[in-house]
C-alpha cells in the first residue's frame, strides 16, 4: 500500500494515549512484510526488527502510535459525561466538537457541550471555558442510561474527524501527530530493502504524556543511534512570527537542531544534513521549539544514545484536525532511508 493509503487508515483509527491497540494492529499488518521479527513489549510498544550485517550499528526508528484525546472521568446523574484531558490540548478548541466515546461495545457519537452563550453573563462570555466546565453529551437520559450504552469511567474519547485529500498534495485528518510518523516509518522500511544496519522500527505508546513507551523500548533495544519520526508546528499561518518558527508546510522534512528536550547529537545532525544535501532532498532546520519527541528519551537511555528527529510540518497539531503535505511525508521517508544507508560511514 502507498504512503497516503496507510496514512488514511492510521489517521482514522483510534489510539488515544494509553489505548493504542487499534493503531498497533494496523501498524503490525503494515510492517510485517518487511520484518524479520515482530515483538510487542510489556508496555505494548511494537518493535519490528529488520536484521542487518553482523556487528553493524543498531538504528532505532520511533514513531508514536498514541494521539491526544480525552478520558471519561465522571458521569452525572442526568447522563452527561465529564472528562479529563490526555495530552496537551488547548481548552479553547474543545467546545462544540464532535467526538467518539470508545466503549467496550464500540464507539458512540457525542458532542462536547457547555452552558449556552445566550444565558451566560457578560463576564462569563469573555472567559475561556475550561475543560472541567465542559461535558460530553451522548444523548443519554440518565446515569443508568449511560451504563446501558456501555460507557464506563476511564473510557477513551477521540475527536471525530475523517481523513480527506483537499489539494494535490494536501490532506487533512485527525491524529497526524503522529500517524504520519507511523506511515513514514512503514514507507521507510518498504523503501529500505537491504541494509547493512540492523533496524528496529518502533511504534511507541504514551508519547503524548511524557515519552513513556520510548523509554522502555530504547532500554530493551540498546540502539547505537535513535531517530524519531514525528510532526512539528508549521508556522506558515497568520499570526505566527518568523522568529517563533520558520518551518513551513510543503518545504521538506524538518530536521531538529534543538527542542525543549533534545540537542541533536552533532554526528546525527551531520548525518541527516549531509544525507539530505547528497540526495537533493529539500529540508528545513528547526530550533528552540517548546515540546519534544521520543528522540529526547532515546538519547537519555543507558549511557546515552546519539539521537535526532525528522519532522513533518503540520498545521493545527493537537487539535481535532490537522493539515500536512504528502510530499513532506514522502521526502521524510526518503531522508530516513538514505540516512540509514549512510550510517555505517559516519558511526
Ligand atoms: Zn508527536
Amino acid at each position: 500500500m502507498s504512503l497516503p493509503e496507510n496514512l488514511e487508515k492510521l489517521s482514522n483509527a483510534c489510539g488515544v494515549t494509553g489505548r493504542e491497540e487499534e493503531v498497533r494492529t494496523l501498524l503490525i499488518k503494515m510492517l510485517k512484510p518487511y520484518a524479520d521479527q515482530v515483538v510487542v513489549d510489556k508496555l505494548e510498544n511494537v518493535i519490528v526488527l529488520k536484521k542487518g550485517k553482523k556487528n553493524a550499528p543498531k538504528v532505532m526508528l520511533a514513531a508514536h502510535m498514541d494521539e491526544i484525546g480525552l478520558m471519561i472521568k465522571t458521569i452525572s446523574k442526568e447522563g452527561f459525561l465529564q472528562f479529563t484531558k490526555m495530552g496537551g490540548i488547548d481548552d479553547r478548541i474543545l467546545n462544540a466538537q464532535k467526538v467518539l466515546v470508545y466503549t467496550k461495545n464500540g464507539p458512540l457519537d457525542g458532542i462536547i457541550g457547555s452552558k449556552p452563550p445566550h444565558i451566560q453573563k457578560e463576564e462569563e462570555r469573555k472567559k475561556i471555558v475550561t475543560y472541567d466546565e465542559l461535558f460530553i453529551d451522548i444523548g443519554a437520559e440518565s446515569k443508568e442510561d449511560v451504563a446501558k450504552m456501555g460507557v464506563k469511567v476511564g473510557d477513551p474519547v477521540g475527536f471525530d474527524s475523517k481523513y480527506a485529500k483537499i489539494g494535490k498534495d494536501t490532506v487533512i485528518g485527525k491524529a497526524f501527530d503522529d500517524r504520519v510518523g507511523c506511515a513514514v516509518m512503514v514507507e521507510t522500511l518498504k523503501l529500505l530493502e537491504k541494509t547493512d544496519c540492523t533496524v528496529y522500527a518502533v511504534g511507541t505508546v504514551q508519547e503524548e504524556i511524557g515519552l513513556r513507551g520510548a523509554a522502555t523500548a530504547a532500554f530493551g533495544i540498546e540502539p547505537d543511534i535513535g531517530i524519531a519520526l514525528d510532526v512539528t508546528v508549521a508556522g506558515d499561518v497568520p499570526g505566527v512570527r518568523e522568529f517563533d518558527t520558520t518551518v513551513k508546510m510543503g518545504k521538506g522534512p524538518a530536521i531538529t537542531v534543538t527542542d525543549s528536550g533534545l540537542i541533536t547529537h552533532p554526528k546525527v545532525l551531520r548525518l541527516l544534513l549531509d544525507t539530505a544535501e547528497e540526495n537533493k532532498i529539500p529540508y528545513q532546520l528547526e530550533t528552540g521549539l517548546m515540546g519534544s519527541t521520543d528522540a529526547a528519551r532515546i538519547a537519555m537511555t543507558r549511557q546515552g544514545v546519539p539521537s535526532g528527529t525528522i519532522s513533518i510540518a503540520t498545521r493545527y497539531i493537537h487539535s481535532p484536525v490537522g493539515m500536512l503535505s504528502l510530499k513532506d511525508a514522502e521526502h521524510s521517508a526518503k531522508l530516513a532511508v538514505a540516512a540509514i544507508r549512510n550510517i555505517q560511514k559516519s558511526f
